[in-house]
């Protein structure tokens, strides 16, 4: 009989356990665009990729005082002090990007990796009661407590490490917490999936002791960009879990080679890892993929046919007259469920988050996601997907933070 009472109680424990209440059927529409709002301002948002850097670079802007209003409140890009607020994004990586036309002998990119880091810098000692550094989720935390926004720093292609295993405990030194392993183009490091020339195969033998030197001294491996072998082979090698900063679903867009396949997901999930999913339209959705083709065959022709080079100063005109013609499909923050559906059905709920790729898709964002501030929006659709509670503080920060704090972990011995 008390065996019959114990396992009884065990049932409705575990009845219990496994239904957790979803907010959507508790609560009607407006109530949850509500929580949707409160979560994102109760939750650590951490999303980890952000290319505010680059955008100041782009208009040459080093901070100071003079600057450092376009910090605060700017109509141009996607984040700012006062849209970061609003949405409840507390912990934008920013991205430390060096183009590949940096992988030279003579100048691997790491003076001009090391001007961006002092960009960052500076936002955090001109604003110091708004925005401070931090190098571990603790310190992101400590930092949330104390209403600032942290400024962690990823750098974005591995080129700045040149010939030299030592850089990587320099630019971990000055801040970097993960290092896309290249762009656009193969680095000394490994090949990419933006490139076709194959020069390594995957890895490098240096791109492989560049690896077992990051789990080292603690920085995240992240597979963005990569070259599907330099993914496989990273898997094999990595000690401690990786993610990709800023990737979406390539079985939404089949010939994008920036997004991962299905069965790259289920490694990465393996692998105890995260996919931060990428919100630039091009990423999301293989119907804009094609009508970018056709657009740019058509303009092609138009401006052969009036014998003008795209940049010739007489093509100008037409290319904005072109543009205001046939405008870029959007995609919408639906899509971008869509693909965090499609991560949690393959590696499940722990393995998704955010790298929205603010300010490095040239506006190209998704209806209800076209800037910072929209955050809300997103959890507002998953929530209406019947994600729970818990479900949104994983995508929001928690499954970066295992990873995170699992690097660490690992590079202390653990
Ligand atoms: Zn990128």
């Amino acid at each position: 009989m008390r065996i019959k009472i114990a396992l009884l109680l065990f049932c409705t424990a575990l009845t219990f356990s496994c239904t957790e209440k979803k907010p959507i059927d508790t609560m009607n529409d407006d109530q949850l665009r509500a929580f949707a709002d409160e979560l994102a301002h109760k939750f650590i948002i951490a999303d980890s990729h952000v290319d505010f850097p680059e955008r100041l670079k782009d208009n040459k802007i080093l901070l100071d005082e003079a600057t450092k209003s376009i910090v605060l409140s700017d109509s141009g890009g996607e984040f700012d002090y006062e849209r970061s607020k609003k949405g409840g994004l507390n912990s934008p990586f920013m991205s430390i990007y060096i183009p590949s036309s940096y992988q030279k002998q003579n100048d691997t990119g790491k003076s001009f990796a090391d001007s961006l880091i002092n960009n960052v810098l500076a936002i955090t000692s001109l604003f110091p009661d708004k925005f401070a550094l931090a190098n571990s989720p603790a310190e992101v935390e400590a930092n949330f407590k104390a209403g600032k926004i942290s400024l962690p720093m990823g750098m974005e292609n591995g080129a700045p490490i040149g010939n030299d295993l030592a850089n990587v405990k320099y630019f971990h030194d000055r801040g970097i917490r993960y290092i896309t392993l290249t762009h656009s183009k193969d680095n000394q490091i490994c090949d990419s999936s933006g490139d076709t020339t194959r020069t390594w195969n995957g890895l490098s033998p240096f791109g492989r002791e560049v690896v077992a030197e990051m789990n080292r001294v603690g920085i995240i491996v992240d597979i963005s960009h990569v070259d599907d072998t330099t993914f496989y082979q990273v898997m094999k090698l990595a000690k401690a879990p990786c993610i990709a900063s800023h990737s979406s679903c390539r079985a939404f867009a089949p010939t994008v080679r920036r997004d991962m396949t299905d069965d790259m997901i289920k490694a990465l999930g393996k692998n105890d890892g995260v996919v931060m999913i990428n919100f630039y339209n091009q990423f999301l959705d293989s119907a804009i993929v094609n009508q970018n083709v056709k657009n740019k065959k058509k303009l092609r022709a138009l401006l052969n046919a009036k014998g003008l080079q795209s940049s010739d100063s007489a093509a100008k005109p037409i290319i904005e007259q072109f543009s205001k013609e046939n405008p870029a499909l959007k995609s919408d923050v639906e899509m971008v469920a869509n693909h965090i559906d499609h991560v949690v059905k393959l590696a499940g709920i722990d393995h998704v988050g955010i790298g929205s790729d603010y300010d490095g898709v040239e506006g190209e964002t998704p209806t209800g996601l076209e800037d910072v501030s929209k955050y809300p929006n997103l959890i507002y659709t998953l929530l209406k997907r019947g994600y729970t509670e818990e479900d949104i503080a994983k995508i929001c920060y928690k499954n970066l933070w295992r990873v995170w704090n699992k690097v660490e972990q690992v590079s202390k011995g653990g």
